[in-house]
């Protein structure tokens, strides 16, 4: 049986949504004889294959406008996607930045704190340009939210395990955690 081709993508992320994905350990190894990771921050490879995967994960918040890339190209490509932890699913930390003035953010987090010295604002048109913080499902539609910050493996596997068996997942008990 041919194998479920699986993408997965960060935006403004920690990295700890991955890392708990990659907690459910003997289970991901298991996993794998039923799917396929093609672009992954594991893989480092950077778009999901043009002809489409199956299932798109995505963790982290919709902060610049390659993010906002990065998000409706995962949704051209994937049948089902799934917004994984905080982040995605509500926009997170990442968020408490809408309510300052972007110059502000900027100054504060590139000159003015206590261990920058001589510090500039990045500039060239090369560089994504900051957006209003917010969660994938106001850039596109997501089929499944999987919060927690992070989620833990077991939910992950949980998820995994239903869409390899043609089902969509219902979160509830133990796997649905807001912290
Ligand atoms: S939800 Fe939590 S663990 Fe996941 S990327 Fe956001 S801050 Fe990191």
């Amino acid at each position: 049986m041919a194998k479920i081709k699986v993408a997965a993508d960060w935006l403004a992320a920690c990295a700890g949504c991955e890392m708990s994905l990659l907690d459910m350990d003997e289970r991901l190894v298991q996993l794998l004889d039923k799917i396929e990771l093609t672009s992954t921050p594991i893989t480092d490879l950077k778009h999901p294959p043009k002809e489409g995967v199956t299932v798109g994960i995505l963790s982290g918040t919709v902060n610049n406008t390659t993010n906002v890339e990065v998000v409706k190209e995962m949704r051209e490509r994937c049948k089902v996607l799934i917004a994984l932890g905080d982040c995605a699913v509500f926009g997170g930390i990442m968020t408490m930045r809408n309510f300052f003035d972007m110059n502000e953010a900027l100054k504060r987090a590139y000159v003015e704190t206590e261990s920058t010295v001589e510090g500039i604002i990045p500039s060239s048109e090369e560089l994504s340009k900051p957006i209003e913080a917010r969660p994938v499902n106001q850039v596109v539609k997501v089929d499944v939210h999987l919060p927690g910050c992070p989620p833990s493996a077991d939910a992950i596997h949980y998820v995994l395990s239903e869409l390899l068996e043609g089902r969509i997942p219902v979160l509830t008990g133990d796997n649905l955690k807001y912290d």
